[in-house]
């Protein structure tokens, strides 16, 4: 009750913003026109997402206004106002037209999260060519799958990337034409450029005019490809458009709240569609200043990051919270917040356990919300002019229909209407950042489709008020004594429980039963595996699911395995639980 009533409290204050008062008006007056009158747009009805993000702001009162703050591995900052990165993007423009890189052409770029890697996904968008950043800790094979599948053209790669994974591949990448390295040791240092088509992209940079009049992409041109997270099978490559930016710029201001004052932390890597989609074009939109960490997760720093750089409003996911919960309440309790006002996260189901630890560690509740890499933006959240309801995705987004289906006659798809029913989770197709195909890949592409309807392979149901609430990917639900258990339910269960830090469930064949419930728990710091905490946690299970629901074993383990992106691989789990191949294993994190 006590933790409805501050919801309830902070939500009011929120909604004093001016663009959130009455939401569901919003939401009911709200069509794509909207967005589309809030951007500038190009002559003839072009579109393109770098003049929205960078250009016209460089050309306004943005000018000097801060892009990002970049904090370096070495401690070293680097801030880009809108103005730097107009410039940046132009030289980078037309270093690609010097090399006769021309529009439709797809540049990859490959690097840590270092100012050239965010100029050149901006910088060839408006050369008018189609970007895909990839994840900078990529192996040799991935790297030249992806780049094979995406018939990439260029390469904007590092030094020691290059020696460390590109070189030894080279010969493999067919339709590569030119590869710019990034110096890392002075402007130079050891670029091979005498390998043909290898460039300094300092030294092009240098020589580059940092004026470049900005391609009129059409909006349904391919702007961007991103590749999935791995957590079902084979990374697909989803195709994006620059029409998508209306859906960025929706979703930069119902679900993120984002305003130009605002200072942004996006934790996610462009080599993943969130840090695109919001470490990059929404909060640029929006005139944001996106703080940008070299570095990998750290407990400490990240706190300190929060604090030290004002932080407003934080993206994250709950892997990150489900780390920052481990590492214990004494490390949080050092730091202050006094900035922070609004915290979303997404990625995987967030669990109500850690909606309230934001209350209480960061001084506000986390707002969960749902998309996928298809969707190419945030399509369900729990919006900042709402109630949250912890445990449940939210409600579609301005612009956003979104439904619960199940199979019907002549293969097309039903709609549930009442509510509180599990199904499909569904989106009425349309809307600007849905995925125009699946690279070399016609026929998967064609199976995400029924009827009116966009198909998500995620289970969910929706309660009386439009809340969604997930149940499970439809690959990972269990089927146990007749009853279908959707593996969030139990894990948020355990969550709630204060060894654990982090739950992976699955179903383990059994000949009886069908499937039985077997749990995977990690510990937080301070505690240990012992047969007496597995009894404990197994009964704690039971009442708060029912014998039907919990799980019938819990292993302990100290990991559990985990995509880059930060989503738990129970795939993996059931696999090596099975004894079975492991599959595609190219996202896994290392040492997982
Ligand atoms: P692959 O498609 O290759 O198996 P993936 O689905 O994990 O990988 P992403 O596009 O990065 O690749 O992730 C989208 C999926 O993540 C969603 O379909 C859903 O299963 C999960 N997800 C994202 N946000 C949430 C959320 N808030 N709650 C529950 N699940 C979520
Ligand atoms: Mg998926």
């Amino acid at each position: 009750m006590e933790r409805t009533s501050v919801i309830r409290k902070m939500a009011a204050e929120l909604r004093t913003r001016p663009n959130l008062v009455d939401y569901e008006a919003t939401r009911r007056g709200f069509n794509w026109e909207i967005a589309h009158d809030a951007l500038a747009g190009l002559p003839g009805g072009a579109l393109n997402i770098a003049y929205e993000t960078v250009v016209r702001h460089a050309g306004g009162r943005l000018r000097d206004h801060l892009a990002f703050r970049f904090l370096g591995q070495n401690g070293a900052v680097r801030d880009l106002s809108y103005g730097d990165l107009a410039a940046l993007t132009a030289r980078f423009a037309n270093v690609l037209r010097g090399l006769d890189v021309v529009r439709g052409e797809r540049v990859f770029v490959l690097a840590g999260r270092i100012p050239e890697l965010y100029a050149a996904v901006l910088g060839g968008l408006r050369a008018g060519c189609a970007v895909s950043p990839l994840f900078s800790a990529f192996g040799p094979e991935p790297i030249a799958t992806r780049l094979n599948l995406g018939q990439g053209a260029v390469l904007v790669t590092t030094e020691s990337l290059y020696q460390r994974k590109v070189a030894k591949i080279r010969g493999e990448l067919t339709t590569l034409r030119h590869v710019l390295l990034v110096s890392e040791g002075g402007e130079t240092s050891g670029t091979p450029t005498d390998v043909e088509g290898t460039h300094n992209l300092g030294r092009l940079m240098a020589a580059a005019s940092d004026d470049f009049p900005t391609v009129p992409t059409r909006p349904d041109e391919l702007a961007l490809l991103h590749f999935t997270s791995g957590t079902t099978g084979t990374p697909k490559g989803a195709m994006h458009v620059h029409g998508a930016v209306a859906t960025h710029w929706a979703t930069g201001l119902y679900a993120l709240d984002l305003h130009p004052e605002d200072v942004f932390w996006c934790t996610a890597d462009p080599g993943w569609v969130t840090g695109t989609s919001y470490g990059i074009i929404a909060p640029l939109l929006h005139g944001v200043t996106s703080i940008v960490d070299e570095g990998d997760f750290d407990a400490e720093r990240w706190y300190r990051i929060l604090n030290e750089q004002k932080v407003s409003v934080w993206y994250t996911a709950p892997t990150a919270i489900r780390m920052l919960m481990k590492a214990g309440p004494e490390l949080a309790k050092r730091f202050t917040f006094p900035q922070l006002r609004f915290v979303a996260s997404v990625g995987e189901p967030l669990n109500p356990e850690a909606v309230w630890w934001g209350k209480e560690v960061l001084g506000l509740p986390i707002h969960d919300n749902w998309w996928q890499t298809e969707t190419g933006g945030i399509m369900i959240a729990n919006v900042p002019a709402l109630d949250i309801k912890p445990g449940s995705m939210g409600r579609p987004l301005p612009g956003v229909e979104a439904a619960i289906v199940r199979e019907g006659k002549d293969g097309v798809v039903e709609v549930i209407e009442e509510p509180d029913v599990e199904g499909e989770l569904a989106l009425l197709r349309g809307w600007p950042s849905m995925l125009r195909g699946y690279l070399n890949n016609e026929e998967r592409y064609r199976k995400c489709f029924s009827g009116v309807w966009y198909l998500t392979g995620d289970l969910a149901r929706r309660d009386a008020d439009g809340y969604f609430w997930f149940v499970g990917r439809k690959d990972d639900v269990i089927k146990s004594s007749g009853h279908l258990i959707g593996p969030f339910e139990v894990e948020s269960a355990l969550m709630e429980h204060p060894a654990v830090a982090e739950v992976g469930v699955i179903g383990k064949p059994d000949e009886m039963v069908g499937e039985v419930v077997k749990a995977f728990v990690s510990l937080k710091k301070g505690f240990e595996p012992s047969e007496a905490l597995r009894m404990e946690l197994l009964a704690h299970a039971r009442k708060k699911l029912g014998a039907a629901v919990a799980p019938k074993e819990i292993d302990f383990a100290t990991t559990l395995p985990r995509t880059r992106s930060g989503k738990i691989m129970r795939r993996l789990l059931k696999a090596r639980e099975l004894g079975l191949p492991e599959g595609d294993t190219s996202t896994l994190e290392a040492g997982a």
